[in-house]
């Protein structure tokens, strides 16, 4: 389903991608770990084309993102193809990013109606399923402003789940969150997980990885320098610098 070969990023001179090969398989679900500053939010960007590889490839679902393959010449898709593709990846952010002035129902509606071209006849049903589906059936007329954290992530993914996405990427979902909303976040995720959702979670949750993921790849400064089941990484990893990580999250 994602498949990553020999990816190079740089942002002037600083080298933030290293050579990254990943593969995600149909249906799996795979955590990165890393310190701050390895790459993991860049690696997200480029999978959905947010930021454009210098070198190597990016396939999601065999497809080139942002780009049409004309024998072996690559042709650069105009932007307002490149959102349509983009539109079968959902990305969660750290920082929910919501629309403060539109209400919960019309949060998750939004994307289908004007992206998506989708009748509203089939768009507000499938939002309150979606809304049911992350716990907050009872919100759909609320304002964002008005829910916890954990409340406005969770619709956060519901809208990402409204545009029906091949692929689901996360960047940190819980990390802003206070601890005690951290759970409620988690349980929606594993559940997507159960269902057979394809996910790449950045997440420092060890816990959730642990018995959500069926992949773990751990990444220092631009590679991916461990990547395994998680029992492997987590428990048994190889490389020293995983484990000094390891010793300071767990
Ligand atoms: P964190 O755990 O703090 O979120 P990360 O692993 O997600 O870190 P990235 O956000 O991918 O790391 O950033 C990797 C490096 O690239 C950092 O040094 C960051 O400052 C730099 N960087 C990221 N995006 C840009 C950009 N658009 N322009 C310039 N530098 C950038
Ligand atoms: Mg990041």
């Amino acid at each position: 389903m994602v498949e990553l070969r020999g990816v190079h990023k740089s942002f002037g001179p600083l080298h933030v991608l290293r050579g990254v090969d990943l593969d995600v398989a149909h249906g799996q679900v795979l955590v990165v770990l890393g310190p701050s500053g390895s790459g993991k939010s860049t690696l997200l960007r480029v999978i959905n084309h947010l930021e454009k590889v210098d070198r190597g490839s990016v396939r999601v679902d065999g497809r080139l993102l942002g780009y049409r393959q004309a024998g072996d010449r690559l042709h650069e898709l105009p932007e307002r193809e490149v959102l349509r593709q983009r539109t079968q990846i959902g990305f969660v952010f750290q920082s929910f990013n919501l629309f403060p002035h539109l209400t919960v129902r019309q949060n998750v509606t939004e994307a289908p109606l004007s992206a998506q071209r989708r009748p509203r006849a089939e768009v507000e049903p499938l939002a309150e399923r979606l809304l049911a589906r992350v716990g907050l059936a009872g919100k759909a007329d609320a304002y964002p402003r008005t829910l916890s954290g954990g409340q406005q992530q969770r619709v956060a993914i519901a809208r990402a789940l409204a545009l029906e996405p091949k692929l689901l990427l996360f960047d940190e979902p819980t990390s802003a969150l206070d601890p005690e909303l951290v759970g409620e976040v988690l349980d929606v995720i594993r559940d997507l997980a159960r269902a057979g959702t394809t996910m790449i979670v950045v997440t420092h949750e060890i816990g959730f990885a642990r018995e959500a993921a069926d992949a773990v790849a751990f990444m220092d400064a631009g590679r991916v320098v461990e990547l395994g089941p998680p029992a492997q990484v987590l428990d048994a990893p190889v490389h020293e610098r995983t484990r000094a990580f390891l010793a300071k999250v767990l």
